[in-house]
């Protein structure tokens, strides 16, 4: 019995036997990661924290999550709190990307990496890694649905389309915007589509926070000055549903809306024909990359990357892991959300 305890203290890296007690090494406590995430609003970002989680404990690494509310002010409190109580990484969905420099100048002086998760943290250095979706393709894939649905390529009359696009501080609500636009601009040239309220410009059509109860408001005001849209480009599900609502308490027909994230109530109106589209995201996949990659840092490997040109911060180009988005219309919701395991059928009841 002491030669096969012998063998496994020798295979355990210790030297000593000390009779019938044998001591283990103990494997070496990877610590804890900071996750910072901007909302429990949206369910995307509650499925984003929930997955990280799961995957980083299966790592061994213990967990301090925080959610800031939509406000700046608590997440930087909530960032020193980590970087204080001695967190290996932090990983940050910012709420506003410009103003966490102080926060990731501590880290980086403590030799903390940072990965900017699903926004890019903009104007510092100390961003190691980014991992995200083609956000530009996001926006794509919406103005591609618009072209689709109104039959835009072989349209014999003008169609009149109303343009959302997401929070300003949010460096995705552009890309989005951009991408959709690449799409839509041609048109709006050519006087296939035309904005009856005039407000094209991303600085004119951008909401706040996120937040659906705002874009309802501009939604009402555009209806109340006369705009009757056969499309509304929307970025996110949750302002879809607040430009839904909104048209549909005026007894108007709900135009082609297209949205994002995949929320549960959207895809609900997407399957009974109401909400046109909406962009998935895997959160779980997003969550897997992430965990890799900070997995890496903290181990002195090098992450792997997929992208290196196309997120500029203002001060450098942050080194990116790009997971591909997936437009969801009725025809494709089963098959993707639903065999691919996001959803249960039983869900969208
Ligand atoms: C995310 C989107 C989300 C939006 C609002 C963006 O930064 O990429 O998935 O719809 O924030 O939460």
């Amino acid at each position: 019995r002491c030669a096969t305890a012998i063998a496994a203290v020798l295979l355990a890296g210790v030297t000593a036997c000390a009779g019938d007690d044998i001591e283990m090494a103990a494997a070496p406590d990877p610590g804890t990661v900071g996750i910072a995430l901007p909302t429990k609003d949206s369910a995307r970002w509650i499925a984003d924290g929930d997955n990280m989680v799961k995957q980083f404990e299966a790592l061994g690494y213990k967990v301090n999550m925080q959610y800031a509310d939509n406000d700046v002010g608590t997440q930087q409190d909530q960032l020193d709190a980590m970087i204080a109580e001695g967190d290996r990484a932090l990983v940050i969905g910012s709420i506003d990307g410009t103003q966490l420099k102080t926060q990731l100048a501590n880290a980086h002086d403590k030799g903390i990496p940072v990965i900017a998760y699903d926004r890019l943290i903009r104007e510092s250095a100390n961003v190691d890694y980014y991992a995200s979706f083609d956000n530009f393709k996001v926006g794509v894939l919406q103005g591609q649905t618009i072209v689709k649905h109104l039959g835009l390529a072989k349209a014999s009359r003008t169609y009149d389309i109303e343009l959302f696009a997401g929070s300003a501080d949010d460096n995705n609500a552009r890309f989005f915007f951009n991408g959709a636009m690449s799409v839509l601009n041609p048109y709006l040239k050519k006087g296939t589509l035309r904005v009856p309220s005039g407000q094209t410009q991303f600085a004119q059509v951008t909401t706040a926070q996120w937040d659906g109860a705002i874009a309802a408001t501009r939604m009402a005001k555009l209806l109340s000055a006369g705009s009757n849209p056969d499309a509304v480009l929307s970025p996110y599900d949750g302002i879809s549903r607040g430009i839904i609502e909104t048209i549909q308490k005026r007894g108007k027909k709900v135009p082609v809306v297209t949205g994002q994230d995949a929320e549960l109530d959207s895809v609900k109106l997407i399957n009974s024909g109401v909400q046109t589209q909406t962009v998935y995201k895997d959160t779980r996949e997003l969550a897997k990359v992430t965990v890799q990659m900070t997995d890496r840092v903290l181990s002195g490997e090098t992450p792997e990357i997929n992208d290196n040109k196309t997120y500029a911060n203002g001060v450098k180009v942050v080194p990116a892991f790009l997971l591909q988005p997936v437009s969801v219309e009725k025809a494709n919701l089963k098959t993707v959300l639903i065999d691919g395991g996001y959803y249960k059928e039983s869900d969208l009841a």
